[in-house]
């Protein structure tokens, strides 16, 4: 479905992004991958991923904190693949702090990665996809994107926002080819989330297994982890032709976390 196409995932060396780069690199799509850790190993299960359409997967290492690095990125991309056909914007950080003891670098930190990352690719994507009448650009949110939680001043107004610019992004080219949505994830279990299972095993005392309990059914009606390949599957439908005039949601997936 995707054969021809090339899709750039920030983040994609663990997780979400991994999970999104494996499911579009199933569909044929060429995959720019991007992310700190092991981008040799990330490159490795993406190609396999999309080894019967013989796709080419490459990597950046750009810090999504800095826009200078993000720049190069989308040039290195440009000119590695002709054209960046697919944006997912998911790189993210978390930390946690009540809003009066937030250390001031993890706020700017958070709204750099989480939310102005996204603006800036976005913005250096569009006259590409525009010129081509054809483009995808999905922007890895959260539920956080809609509700709020304590402890998570920075990462909840980065979500806001990020759902935000989803909204303009789709509008304002609403008559084009080119859409614009947002994917709003609950809990995932992926490195992001497993250190806060770990926190709050060590806060309390308790068992890996009772935090994890405890984490979901705070939040959770479906008491189930989302799982990085049903959010693969979700950015697939996001780039195919039945999506064409989905533009502009916040869609969740969350096991009815919002629905409360
Ligand atoms: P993760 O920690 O497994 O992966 C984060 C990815 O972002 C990694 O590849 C990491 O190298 C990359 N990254 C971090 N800082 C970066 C930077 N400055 N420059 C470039 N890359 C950077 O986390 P995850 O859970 O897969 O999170 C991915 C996205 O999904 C985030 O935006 C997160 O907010 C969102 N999300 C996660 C959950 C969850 O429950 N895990 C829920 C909702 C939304």
């Amino acid at each position: 479905m995707l054969k021809g196409k090339t899709a750039l995932v920030t983040g994609s060396t663990s997780g979400i992004g991994l999970g999104i780069a494996q499911a579009l690199a199933a569909q044929g799509a060429n995959i720019l991958l991007n992310g700190f850790g092991d981008s040799e190993a990330a490159k490795a299960q993406i190609a396999a991923a999309g080894q019967a359409h013989g796709i080419s997967v490459d990597y950046h290492g750009a810090d999504m904190s800095q826009p200078a690095e993000i720049e190069a990125m989308m040039a290195f991309g440009a000119q590695r693949f002709e054209r960046l056909d697919i944006v997912v914007n998911n790189a993210g950080i978390q930390h946690v702090a009540s809003v009066e003891d937030f250390p001031v670098e993890k706020w700017d930190a958070i709204l750099a990665i989480n939310l102005s990352s996204a603006f800036h690719t976005t913005r250096l994507a569009l006259p590409a996809m525009q010129q081509a009448n054809w483009g995808r650009i999905i922007n890895v949110a959260s539920v956080h994107g809609l509700v709020g939680s304590v402890q998570k001043s920075a990462y909840v107004a980065a979500k806001h926002g990020i759902v935000g610019l989803t909204k303009v992004t789709a509008l304002e080219n609403a008559t084009t080819g080119v859409t614009c949505n947002a994917i709003c994830p609950g809990w995932v279990l992926t490195p992001l989330v497993q250190k806060q299972v770990d926190a709050r095993a060590a806060a309390q005392n308790i068992s890996t297994e009772a935090a994890t309990k405890q984490l979901l059914g705070e939040k959770e009606p479906s008491m189930q982890f989302t799982t990085p390949q049903e959010l693969g599957e979700l950015a697939v439908f996001f780039c195919s032709a039945a999506a064409n005039n989905v533009r502009g949601v916040a869609w969740n997936m969350d096991g009815g976390w919002a629905a409360q």
